[in-house]
């Protein structure tokens, strides 16, 4: 019995389905199938196939190439929707700070730091976390709170050293609590 030059296994005449190389090396339709896909030369000899055969081959390459296409498609449309996520959280979360200045400037301090607080929690960005930390340093500042002011607004700008409103109140901070010379240090950094 003849045996496949690809699986090595037998091929029974009038049973298996299979395809010669004009040397004569045989192998199984279904074995040569993922091989025609990137070759049309046959493995052992790489005389190419005739094109009898790998008309044969036809419709399997074309499917094969179709699925390729789709699943690219798919990723293509993966990537834009997750484009249109990111586009939406961004909104909401400009959305989101647009409302704390509105209580900023009611002065709805206590409410406002609450409402940061919550926001927090699900923030998995650098930067939000960034916007976080220094809202919840102003708003200290602005009730006077001003040694938690300048905890928040130091690590703020210990993680982002050109964070100029960030020093900007920090100078603040330490203004209001008489240290000059830290406020001096933190004026000079403000852009
Ligand atoms: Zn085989
Ligand atoms: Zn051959």
């Amino acid at each position: 019995m003849v045996s496949c030059i690809i699986c090595h296994l037998g091929i029974i005449e009038g049973v298996d389905s299979s395809h010669n190389c004009p040397n004569g090396h045989q192998a199984h339709t279904e074995c040569l199938k993922e091989w025609i896909l990137h070759s049309s030369n046959c493995p052992v000899c790489r005389e190419p196939y005739s094109k009898e055969v790998l008309d044969k081959f036809k419709d399997f390459i074309k499917l094969r190439e179709n699925e390729k296409l789709e699943a690219l498609d798919n990723d293509l449309r993966i990537d834009e929707l997750k484009k249109m996520e990111k586009i939406a959280s961004k909104m909401s979360f400009l959305k989101f700070i647009e409302s704390i200045d509105i209580l900023i400037n009611e002065q709805e301090y206590d409410y406002a730091l609450s409402r940061l607080d919550l926001h927090n929690n699900g923030s998995n960005s650098i930067q939000k976390g960034q916007n976080i930390l220094f809202l919840k340093g102003k708003i200290n500042y602005m009730r006077g709170r001003y040694d938690l002011a300048i905890n928040l607004l130091f690590k703020l700008v210990k993680e982002k050293y050109d964070h100029s409103e960030g020093f900007l109140f920090l100078g603040k901070a330490y203004e209001a609590l008489g240290l000059d010379d830290k406020a001096k240090w933190a004026y000079e950094r403000v852009k």
